[in-house]
């Protein structure tokens, strides 16, 4: 079957940018990545193929040579060391890995500019571990006194038999015979010389000769670890919190990735956060804000404290208490919690508070509505204007 053209592949045209090659590229690798497409086969042939013409068209001397020779330009030297083809235990193009450190490269690298970018160096063939993300939802309660959280994440982890080397028990890695532990080769092709990773050792330096029989070579083992990890108080809900070193084993003693918190915060049944205050609507009995009184309102700290509400409070009316809003971050300080009064009509009245009330309204005067006689004037005007 003939090979696709790669520009294709990708949807770009002939003279794009390397920029917009860049962007169609890792569009594609997003849709095509095998972890969200797990089993699918044809995925992970489409994913073979766009990372195969990305790793060809990203670079300037490839690119030129695919421009002027097609696919011939990286068909010769399949397999010997001076040939573009691979060939070496990963196979595939350029190195790519699938169980190993190429394929957990790309995804750090997207995953990396994620992040704002953090990450510098680290080429595609130096087999650090993968970044890993865990979603962890607190309560206020927990994010207003901050807590210890023990996370479980499945990671891969330092093979104890061989300390990460992957060599064999008694054995040390060997430098690769095929590029004297540089981790790239020199190339002749036509008119160029090209360097390369070298695919011996994938850019590694050395090779084992013995593989440890624990993991098998890789120097890394599947296994779920247990973090212990610190939450601080006044944490905001979409805190991301980074373990340095704590994502998955690196490939063969490689730096590991890092392990990202994310963290949610549930929301509460009473309390509403706004930033560094609280906000809380309390129901207050009509006998309560007509004659005034006192309201034992809870704090997120676990206590109470008693809100005095003057005589004639009105529905809606705000209360604030100093400093009994959330903790602020790295900071000793405290924002406040604001009471919003609700005033609730009483129901299901019995026969005598019902004449109770009855009497109250005979027995009533002109200003204790203020609010209902200002409207019903307002109306009535508006009637009379109607007359006319
Ligand atoms: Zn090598
Ligand atoms: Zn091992």
């Amino acid at each position: 079957m003939a090979k696709q053209d790669y520009y294709e592949l990708l949807g770009v045209a002939k003279g794009a940018s390397a920029d917009e090659i860049k962007k169609a590229y890792r569009k594609m690798a997003m849709q095509y990545h095998p972890d969200r497409n797990q089993g699918d086969k044809e995925a992970e042939h489409k994913f073979k193929e766009i990372s195969e013409a990305y790793e060809v068209l990203k670079d300037e001397q490839k690119r030129a040579a695919y421009d002027r020779f097609g696919h011939g330009a990286f068909e010769g030297g399949r397999g010997g060391p001076g040939g573009f083809g691979g060939g070496g235990a990963g196979g595939g193009f350029g190195g790519f890995d699938f169980g190993g450190g190429g394929f957990a490269d790309i995804f750090d690298e997207m995953f990396g500019e994620f992040m704002g970018g953090r990450r510098g160096g680290g080429g595609a063939a130096s087999g650090r571990g993968q970044d890993l993300r865990y979603n962890m939802e607190i309560g206020l309660e927990e994010a207003f006194k901050g807590t210890q959280a023990n996370v479980r994440v499945p990671t891969s982890v330092q093979c104890d038999g061989c300390n990460g080397s992957g060599a064999a028990a008694g054995t040390q890695p060997i430098t690769c015979p095929t590029c004297q532990g540089h981790g790239k080769i020199r190339a002749q092709q036509g008119f160029f010389t090209i360097e390369r990773t070298c695919p011996g050792c994938h850019g590694q330096g050395r090779v084992i000769k013995d593989a440890c029989k624990t993991c098998g070579g890789a120097g890394r083992l599947r296994k779920e670890k247990t973090l212990q990890v610190n939450i601080p108080a006044g944490v905001e809900d979409g805190t991301r919190i980074r373990l340095a070193g704590e994502g998955e084993a690196g490939l063969r003693g490689a730096p590991p990735g890092d392990l990202y918190i994310f963290l949610a915060i549930a929301p509460h049944p009473i309390f509403q956060r706004d930033g560094a205050n609280i906000h809380c609507r309390v129901p207050i009995p009509m006998t309560t804000a007509a004659l005034g009184g006192t309201v034992e309102v809870p704090t997120i700290e676990g206590s109470r404290t008693k809100v005095t509400v003057p005589p004639g409070t009105q529905s809606g009316h705000q209360f604030r208490i100093k400093g009994k809003g959330m903790s602020v971050l790295r900071s000793q300080q405290r924002g406040d919690m604001y009471i919003q009064a609700v005033v609730e009509t009483p129901v299901n009245l019995t026969k005598k508070q019902q004449e109770l009330l009855r009497e109250f309204d005979k027995a009533g005067k002109e200003g204790s509505h203020p609010q209902s006689e200002g409207f019903f004037a307002k109306v009535k005007e508006l009637w009379e204007d109607l007359k006319d």
